[in-house]
C-alpha cells in the first residue's frame, strides 16, 4: 500500500458524516482532501446499522432547514450513477393525545418559517397513504411529502463515489493513531500506514469521536447510547412507496424494507457505554440484541397495526450513536487547538444530518462570516470548566431517553 501523503484536510471516518463532510467540502472546491477509515470500506460502522429515515420537521426552523438540506443533496447523489437508494415517500407523524397535537400544530408554524411542506390530514386521507394502519385512535396526524428513507450504507457509498469524482481521497483499512500537534495548532496525522501533513483534521469518527479529540488534547461529551430496531419478513400490503411513521407518544419510527416491517423506538432505560472503558483503537463493545426490548416496541406498535405481531422477525439493527449533553451536533473547528475540527455528535440522525452537516462543516470553516446557527454548534460551547462528566453522560442519555419529547 502506497504512503499517505499531505493534504489540505484530512477527515477521520468514512461513515456517513466524514463521507457527507468531503462530499461537500469538494462541492465548495475544497477537493485536497483525504479521508481515512480503519474498516475496509466506507459507511461500515454505525451508518450500515442506520434504518435510514430521514425526517426533516424538526422544533426549529434553522435545524429543519439542515434536513432540508440533506434531502436535497439525496436528491442531487440519486439523479448520478452510484445512489444513495434514496426514495422519497413521504411521512406521517401521528398524535395520540392532545398535547403532542398541540406540538403538531407548533411543528408546523417551525415548518413553514423554515419553507418545509408539512400539513395535517384527516384520518381518510391517512388510511389512503398507510392502508394497514389504523388511525381511529389518532387526535392529529401530519404528513410531511418531501421526507423519506434511503440504504446507509448506499448512502456513504454514493458520497465517496461523487467526492472522489472531484478529487477526493479515500484511505480504507488506515488507522489513525495519533494528532501531530505543533505550536499549539493541528500539524498532520500518524498511521498505521505512515504520517501525513494537513492544516485541518475533521473528527467524524463517529463513536471513537471522544478518542479522537483527546488525542488533540480536549475533553469533549460524546457518548455512545445503543439503539436497535428489527425487522420482519416480508408481509402482504408492505409496499416500497409507503411513507415512513412516526409515532411519538409510542416512542416508535419505521418504514418498509424489502417488504417486511422495519420497527425502531426509543426505550425509557437507555444503556450507554463510557468511552473511557474502550480503548481508542477498538470499536465500542458489539451490542448485543436485547430481545425484550424490540418485543416491547412491537406490543405497543399493534395498537396500531395488529397484524405486525403475527410476522416473524428476520434482522436487527444496532449500534452505538453518539449523543451530547444538549443533543446538538459538534461542528466546527475548535478555537482551542487550531484546525482541530468536530463533525458528530450525532444524536442518531447522522444519516438524514448528514448533507446539512457537510453545508454547515464548509460554513464554519470557510465562510467569513458563518451564520450564528452554525457557530452555536461549535464544541467551543463544551469548555473543560462548563460541564461535568457525569452530569454530561446523564443529560447525553435523558437526549435519548425523551427523543420525541414535547
Ligand atoms: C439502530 C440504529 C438506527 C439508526 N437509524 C437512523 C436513521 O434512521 N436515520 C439517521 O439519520 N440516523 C440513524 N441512526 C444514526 C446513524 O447511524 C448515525 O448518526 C450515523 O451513522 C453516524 O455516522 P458517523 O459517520 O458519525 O459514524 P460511523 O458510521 O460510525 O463512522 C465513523 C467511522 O470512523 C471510523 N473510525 C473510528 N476510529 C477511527 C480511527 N482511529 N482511525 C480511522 N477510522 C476510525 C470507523 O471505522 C467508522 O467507519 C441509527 C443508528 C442506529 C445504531
Amino acid at each position: 500500500m502506497p504512503s499517505l501523503s499531505d493534504h489540505e484536510i484530512i477527515i477521520i471516518g468514512g461513515g456517513a458524516i466524514g463521507a457527507g463532510c468531503a462530499y461537500a467540502l469538494a462541492k465548495a472546491g475544497h477537493t485536497d482532501v483525504l479521508v481515512l477509515d480503519r474498516a475496509d470500506d466506507v459507511g461500515a460502522v454505525t451508518t450500515a446499522q442506520g434504518a435510514g429515515l430521514c425526517g426533516q420537521i424538526r422544533d426549529s426552523a434553522e435545524r429543519i432547514r439542515l434536513a432540508m438540506h440533506s434531502v436535497a443533496t439525496f436528491r442531487e447523489l440519486q439523479a448520478g450513477e452510484v445512489k444513495p437508494d434514496w426514495h422519497e415517500v413521504g411521512s406521517v407523524r401521528v398524535a395520540l393525545t392532545a398535547r403532542r397535537a398541540e406540538e403538531f400544530d407548533r411543528l408546523i408554524v417551525a415548518a413553514d418559517a423554515a419553507g418545509l411542506e408539512a400539513r395535517l390530514i384527516d384520518h381518510a386521507e391517512a388510511s389512503r397513504r398507510w392502508p394497514l394502519m389504523e388511525f381511529d385512535g389518532a387526535k392529529s396526524v401530519l404528513w410531511c411529502p418531501s421526507d423519506g428513507y434511503m440504504t446507509p450504507r448506499c448512502v456513504a457509498a454514493s458520497y465517496r463515489h461523487h467526492a472522489e469524482k472531484l478529487g477526493v481521497r479515500f484511505a480504507t483499512a488506515t488507522a489513525l493513531e495519533d494528532l501531530l500537534v505543533k505550536n499549539g495548532r493541528v500539524a498532520g496525522v500518524k498511521t498505521s500506514r505512515g504520517s501525513a501533513g494537513c492544516r485541518y483534521v475533521v473528527n467524524a469518527a463517529g463513536a471513537n469521536a471522544y478518542h479522537v479529540a483527546r488525542l488533540a488534547g480536549l475533553e469533549l461529551p460524546i457518548f455512545p447510547v445503543r439503539h436497535e430496531y428489527f425487522v420482519t419478513v416480508p408481509m402482504d400490503g408492505l409496499t416500497a412507496d409507503l411513507p415512513c411513521f412516526r409515532i411519538p407518544e409510542l416512542t416508535l419510527y419505521g418504514r418498509v424494507r424489502e417488504g417486511g416491517l422495519l420497527l425502531g423506538g426509543w426505550e425509557p432505560k437507555a444503556l450507554s457505554t463510557d468511552p473511557h472503558s474502550f480503548a481508542p483503537d477498538n470499536a465500542p463493545p458489539p451490542v448485543v440484541t436485547d430481545w425484550p426490548v424490540l418485543d416491547s416496541f412491537e406490543e405497543s406498535f399493534s395498537r396500531l397495526f395488529p397484524t405486525a405481531r403475527a410476522a416473524q422477525k428476520s434482522w436487527v439493527g444496532k449500534g452505538w450513536p453518539t449523543f451530547t449533553p444538549d443533543g446538538r451536533f459538534l461542528i466546527g473547528e475548535s478555537s482551542r487547538v487550531p484546525g482541530f475540527v468536530m463533525a458528530g455528535g450525532c444524536n442518531a440522525h447522522g444519516i438524514s444530518g448528514s448533507g446539512g452537516i457537510g453545508k454547515l462543516l464548509v460554513e464554519s470553516l470557510f465562510d467569513p462570516h458563518p451564520g450564528e446557527y452554525a457557530l452555536s454548534l461549535s464544541p467551543d460551547r463544551f469548555t473543560e470548566s462548563s460541564w461535568d462528566w457525569e452530569e454530561a453522560r446523564r443529560r447525553a442519555v435523558q437526549v435519548y431517553e425523551t427523543y420525541y419529547g414535547v
